[in-house]
């Protein structure tokens, strides 16, 4: 993926289609240039691999600590990221972090089905907490970390790094502002053909994951329909595609197609799949479409609208994310509700319904 420092990424969106709706959000940066918010990433796998690259192109956070339960990773990481021996803890000696000044929040990359007990143990040693998709096994879950956060006066945000980027903005801002007037339809799913999958992946155990492609891939596809319109969906009605692979679908889900219906008439159809590639999203609105493939990968993203190219650069969006969570932080503000504890919360009501809809077959009201 190709980056774009914070600077530059300024710099390339003056030039772009709705610039001055994404540059105020941004500009206020300036304040607290030179503060740092220091991070512990819990869970060393691939996706905390990847942030931990990130940190290169962020301005306002640092890596500070690590949470792992295997020994050698420890090792590599603290000579990579030069991470001192009281900033490193394992899963046993977690709480313990309450004493580090060190570390002012934990980044929860683990398992679905850890995200509720690390969070809640990061909220109670006193740290912000950030908290990967999808935010846990269900909405009870959520309802449970959200309290935890506020009862221990810390802050909750989700890992969701699509609402920093500036094609994802951009249709925030044309959907909920009804530029193109009212959105009717909006398309948007996303799959991966992993046939390669290991059995012993724990996205395959329920267990663990809570579901199939709906937990790691749909929530965003829920998300966008969501975002796009600025609604909660009323209805939803769902299916569970055929099991191809019995040897591997034995708890989780290997496709699914779901319908969300809003109260203004807008319905959004998704599907997400662990045996089609897919990754796009289509709006149609009364006065023109939005278009953008791909659309919720690491990109780059192509976007367009019934008015021309989407013109906005490519970012990391891992540190555009992280810089954006941590200027609320650092500025000592609460984060807006759509980046905070209560959108996964919103998102997991929505996927249990979801869920509900594709086992009984029939459509699930949400109000
Ligand atoms: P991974 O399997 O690569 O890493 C999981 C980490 O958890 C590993 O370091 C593993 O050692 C550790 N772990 C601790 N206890 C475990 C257990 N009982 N079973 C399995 N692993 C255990 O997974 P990942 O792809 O890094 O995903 C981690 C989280 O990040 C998930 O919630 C996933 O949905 C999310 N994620 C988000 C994005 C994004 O774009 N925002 C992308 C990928 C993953």
């Amino acid at each position: 993926m190709k980056n774009l420092s914070r600077r530059k990424f300024v710099t390339h969106v003056g030039l772009g289609m709705g610039a001055a709706a994404i540059l105020p959000t941004f500009s206020s940066f300036s304040s607290f240039q030179n503060k740092k918010l220091n991070i512990a990433i819990c869970g060393l796998g691939r996706y905390g691999s990847l942030l931990s690259r990130s940190f290169v192109d962020s301005e306002n956070c640092k890596l500070t600590g690590i949470i792992t339960g295997t020994p050698s990773k420890a090792e590599k990481w603290k000579k990579e990221y030069g991470i001192p021996d009281k900033n490193v803890y394992n899963y046993q000696n977690f709480d313990s972090i309450v004493n580090n000044k060190d570390i002012d929040l934990v980044y929860v990359v683990l398992p679905n089905s850890m995200h509720k007990e690390y969070t809640i143990r990061a909220a109670e040693a006193g740290k912000h907490v950030i908290v990967e998709k999808p935010m846990a096994l269900n909405a009870l879950e959520c309802k449970e970390m959200i309290d935890a956060c506020k009862k221990n006066q810390v802050q909750l945000a989700l890992g969701y790094r699509l609402h920093y980027e500036p094609h994802h903005q951009q249709i925030m801002r044309l959907g909920q502002n009804k530029i193109l007037g009212q959105i009717r339809l909006i398309e948007v799913s996303l799959g991966y053909n992993i046939d390669n999958i290991s059995p012993d992946d724990w996205h395959l155990k329920k267990s663990l994951s809570g579901g199939g492609p709906l937990m790691n891939l749909g929530v965003y596809c829920v998300q966008a329909g969501r975002y796009t319109l600025g609604e909660e969906p009323i209805s939803v009605t769902a299916q569970f595609g055929p099991i191809t692979k019995p040897e591997l679908y034995k708890e989780v889900e290997e496709s699914i197609t779901w319908q969300m219906e809003f109260a203004s008439g807008a319905v959004c159809t998704s599907s997400s799949s662990n045996r089609s590639s897919i990754d796009r999203y289509y709006a149609s609105a009364e006065k023109g479409f939005i278009e953008l493939s791909p659309a919720v990968s690491y990109g780059p993203f192509v976007g367009r609208t019934n008015q021309g190219k989407m013109n906005f650069p490519v970012i990391n969006q891992q540190a555009a994310q992280m810089d954006g969570i941590a200027k609320f932080i650092l500025q000592n503000k609460p984060l807006p509700d759509h980046i905070a504890g209560i959108e996964g919360f919103k998102d997991m009501k929505v996927i249990d319904a979801i869920y509900q809809a594709a086992t009984t077959g029939k459509k699930v009201s949400l109000l």
